[in-house]
């Protein structure tokens, strides 16, 4: 005697013996071997792992489903993901670039406030000692400054401590 687990077209499982392979076939042949479930001939013998069994069954099943579902399932949150991972990174890197470079400016300048345009010139032409100051200037100032050929660098501010 032989044990078989069997499987419907509609997935019931159930399990049956045959005298041998061949009665199987022959059973099966005739239409002797329906699904206890929805009398269904329709009826193949299952994997005699069970486990594996359900597994393979599973997968096969939901395989049509899979590639209407995969493009979408991947392209929505993958490609949305991503750049905004790769642009946090690349931010965080430029933030602190321009903290390293305003710390450094701030650090090694006199602050000369509203007055920069004026000093700025003033060491240009040589009536003052030439340093690294920072302050403020209006745009129309460091125009008239760069047409001069005296050389200002905005100091790079950062969004969050603009006020
Ligand atoms: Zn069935």
């Amino acid at each position: 005697m032989i044990l078989y687990r069997l499987c419907c077209a509609k997935e019931h499982e159930f399990e049956s013996w045959f005298r041998d392979s061949t009665a199987y076939d022959d059973q099966r042949a005739r239409g002797l071997v329906t699904c206890p479930v929805c009398g269904s001939l329709e009826v193949e013998k299952a994997l005699m792992a069970p486990a594996l069994g359900r597994a393979a069954r599973k997968f096969a099943a939901e395989a049509p489903v899979e590639p209407a579902e995969t493009p979408e399932a991947s392209a929505a949150p993958s490609p949305a993901v991503q750049p905004v991972a790769l642009m946090s990174e690349k931010e965080q890197q430029l933030r602190a670039m321009l903290r390293a470079v305003r710390a450094h400016v701030v650090a090694n300048s006199v602050d000369v406030g509203d007055e920069f345009a004026t000093r700025a010139r003033r060491m240009h032409e040589g009536e003052e000692e030439k340093r690294a100051i920072r302050g403020e200037a209006t745009p129309d100032e460091v125009r008239a400054l760069i047409e001069d050929e005296i050389e200002v660098l905005p100091i790079p501010v950062l969004p969050d401590e603009r006020n």
